[in-house]
């Protein structure tokens, strides 16, 4: 079980990442641990890249709505020019960066930063994302969080793409996307739907 370390100004950073699929909570649970960073007074700041435009410019919104305000940046160079003075750092949708970030990350955990970083682990091809292997790699903590897979109601690990484009960056939520299980990912559109 994770036991969710604390930042206690002491100078010492570490990497926690929240991975899964979409619809399973990841950003709610970034956004959760950053919210009780500053009711402690921490100084936080929270970073999304800026092709993620879903929601309202300069806010992170989870599929609930709750939201906080982020800053959207174009490349991770840019958190390191952005992150002075801060104690937690919150990175979101961090498979759409560049293959800089995890190498972003240690140089931020290592100036004594905790550093959360949300993200999915594949894309709807079931591949690796983006900077999120090296990133589990280098992790100090990891959450992997689940949905409930739409088809039969088992752990879903996977995002399956409901409409036809290869394009990796596709983005959109309900419309376009929907949670599955391993097996029900594998058999495609002949999935039967126990739950209508
Ligand atoms: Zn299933």
């Amino acid at each position: 079980m994770f036991i969710e370390p604390h930042w206690t100004g002491d100078k010492r950073g570490w990497i926690e990442v929240i991975c899964g699929s979409m619809f399973s909570g990841k950003t709610e649970e970034l956004i959760r641990r950053l919210k009780r960073a500053r009711i402690a007074h921490q100084h936080t700041e929270i970073f999304k890249p800026s092709i993620d435009t879903r929601y309202a410019v300069g806010d992170i919104v989870s599929h609930d709505e709750r939201s906080v305000p982020s800053t959207p940046i174009g490349n991770s160079q840019e958190i390191l020019l952005l992150s002075q003075d801060r104690d937690v750092i919150g990175i979101d949708e961090a498979q759409f960066f560049d293959a800089e970030l995890p190498s972003v990350c240690d140089r931020l955990a290592l100036q004594g930063m905790r550093v959360i970083v949300a993200g999915l682990d594949m894309d709807f091809q079931g591949k690796p994302f983006g900077p999120m292997p090296a990133l589990l790699a280098k992790a100090d903590y990891i959450t992997k969080l689940h949905a409930i897979c739409v088809c039969c109601g088992h752990i879903a690990s996977y995002s399956y793409r409901k409409v036809h484009s290869k394009s990796q960056l596709l983005l959109g939520e309900a419309e376009s996307y929907e949670p599955r299980c391993r097996v029900c990912y594998a058999k495609g559109p002949a999935a039967d739907r126990a739950i209508p």
